[in-house]
């Protein structure tokens, strides 16, 4: 049985795991992550995948939260301009529903709040005859508009772990975190891999970023049953439909129970409608949406929309679990989005809980986690997350899109500019000699080819083929069945062959 060193161990590959585990071995701390199924297989990978503010929870005086989800939307987009992009948004004025002085006061604050930005100032529009009208109803006149930003919430954590592993970080993937004791002034772990072997870990820190596991995970972790009570899951759901409206802006709509939802131009064929709140009990009752919630998303839409969607239009689904910190609210959509460090310093060998979070203010909690430790952990560097790109974002931006599109004129642009959004400025090198789509290898339907499916096991840890179809890709969307099915016996073969090449080298 292997055992092996750490300053830091880090329980779960998710925004807020991989977030803390980038910031730690980049100041210079040996570290280890541990993941149970994929990277951002969790919550973050199924978020509504917007970096904002969150104009809602100025109603609920979260304006702490919103002034650093707006600092960070900032930088954000300066760190990784081909994940993090601007999204226009367009809010339709129903007097019933919220007064106009109440919604100008909200944007006016909005737009302030973090500060001066580079995204357009909120203004007003008229839905009477206008482009951003066209797809809703005729008796809708008015309506705002603001900006905030959209990211590929996957590839972000996938970016985080790759920049963690420049810097040494350890990371296992498909390892399962099952317990640990303090011992002889450190954590012993104990963890176990999905084809049975046992690993001991030791580390002078542990972290439990297990998002809607923490209470589970905190069960295995001597002394830390309690921190189990902290936690309130709450699932939220989207449902994904033929594009509705043709233009690159997504929309906010108010509901009568005064929450929101956001219909969202996605993956270029489709939009994405969500989500709910529903108070769930574990984790496993977060995975799939219910009748309920498709009614909810549905009765939401058409409350706006010209054309009327049916269940029968939905393409796909997908639900995740927000793992929020309890701070007493009864109603879901009222319970702080605010994150929550607990520190247990007990024996002076220190364990760091995570609750609630969201994916737009990963950074800052992973830089207050670091804070917190600093006391047992000293690392030889501050805070420098806010200022070096993450993978693929130095140089990246639309300019330089353009110029690789000309650069690769005999591909076409269309996979170019997707390819772009993945990998940004490492897309000159994944398609290094490239003349034609026949130099990328097997093309397995859509946009993707064998080259890049051979980056994501080299470099980005893809082991399963909804890695690639649904996390570090969504061509899970844009293949047919047959094409999915054509892409999965290839990828299985393709691993059992690099199986028996590594024992045969071995
Ligand atoms: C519907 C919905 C919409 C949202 N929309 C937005 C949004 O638009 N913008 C925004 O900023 N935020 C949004 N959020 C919030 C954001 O997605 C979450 O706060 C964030 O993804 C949580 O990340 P995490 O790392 O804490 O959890 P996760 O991403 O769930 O990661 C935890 C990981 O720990 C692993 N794990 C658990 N137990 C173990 C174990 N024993 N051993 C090893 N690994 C383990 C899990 O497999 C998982 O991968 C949304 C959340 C939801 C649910």
């Amino acid at each position: 049985m292997s055992e092996a060193h750490y300053d830091l161990a880090v329980i779960g590959g998710g925004i807020n795991g991989a977030g803390i585990a980038r910031d730690a071995s980049g100041r210079g701390l040996r570290v280890v992550l541990l993941e149970q199924n994929d990277f951002a297989g969790g919550t973050s990978s199924a978020s509504t995948k917007l970096i904002h503010g969150g104009l809602r929870y100025l109603e609920h005086y979260e304006f702490r939260l919103v002034a650093e989800s707006l600092r960070e939307r900032e930088v954000l987009l300066r760190l990784a301009p081909h994940l993090v992009t601007p999204l226009r948004f367009v809010l339709p004025h129903v007097k019933s529903l919220r007064p106009a002085w109440m919604m100008c006061m909200g944007l006016w604050l909005y737009d302030r709040l973090g500060g001066r930005g580079s995204l357009p100032a909120s203004t007003a529009v008229s839905l009477d005859g206008t482009p951003e009208g066209a797809p809703l109803r005729p008796l809708l006149r008015k309506g705002f508009v603001y900006w905030d930003a959209w990211v590929d919430d996957a590839r972000l954590v996938i970016a985080n772990l790759r920049s963690a592993a420049g810097y040494g970080a350890t990371l296992m993937r498909s390892t399962r975190f099952v317990a640990a004791r303090r011992e002889a002034g450190v954590w012993r772990i104990e963890a176990r891999h999905r084809d049975g072997s046992v690993r001991i870990l030791r580390a002078r820190a542990l972290v439990n970023a297990a998002g809607p596991w923490v209470a589970e995970a905190a069960h295995g972790i001597e002394g830390s049953q309690d921190m189990a009570a902290r936690v309130q899951l709450v699932k939220g759901s989207h449902i994904v439909v033929p594009r509705v409206h043709p233009g690159r802006y997504a929309y906010l709509l108010q509901n009568d129970d005064r929450r929101i939802v956001f219909v969202l131009p996605y993956e270029e064929r489709y939009s994405l409608i969500g989500t709910t709140d529903v108070l769930i009990e574990t984790p496993e009752q977060g995975a799939h949406i219910d009748a309920a919630e498709v009614r909810y998303l549905l009765a939401a839409a058409n409350r706006y929309l010209a054309t009327h969607l049916r269940e029968r239009n939905i393409v796909w689904t997908y639900s995740g679990v927000r793992p929020l910190y309890d701070d007493g609210s009864a109603n879901p959509s009222a319970t702080t989005r605010d994150y929550h460090l607990v520190l247990d310093a007990g024996e002076d060998v220190p364990l760091l809980s995570i609750y609630g979070g969201k994916i737009t203010t990963y950074r800052k909690l992973a830089e207050a986690a670091l804070a917190q430790l600093r006391p047992w952990l000293e690392p030889a560097r501050g805070e420098w997350t806010a200022h070096e790109p993450l993978p693929g974002g130095a140089g990246a931006s639309e300019r330089a899109l353009s110029t690789l599109q000309k650069q690769y004129e005999g591909l076409p642009a269309s996979l170019v500019e997707r390819l772009y959004r993945r990998h940004g400025s490492e897309t000159s090198a994944l398609l290094a000699g490239a003349v034609t789509v026949d130099d990328l290898g097997h093309h397995f339907g859509a946009d993707l080819y064998e080259r890049e499916v051979r980056h994501f096991i080299a470099h980005e840890w893809a082991e399963e083929p909804d890695d690639v179809l649904w996390r570090r890709t969504k061509a899970g969307l844009h293949l047919s069945a047959a094409e999915r099915q054509e892409f999965e016996g290839w990828f299985v073969a393709q691993q059992g062959r690099m199986q028996r090449e590594t024992r045969c080298s071995a």
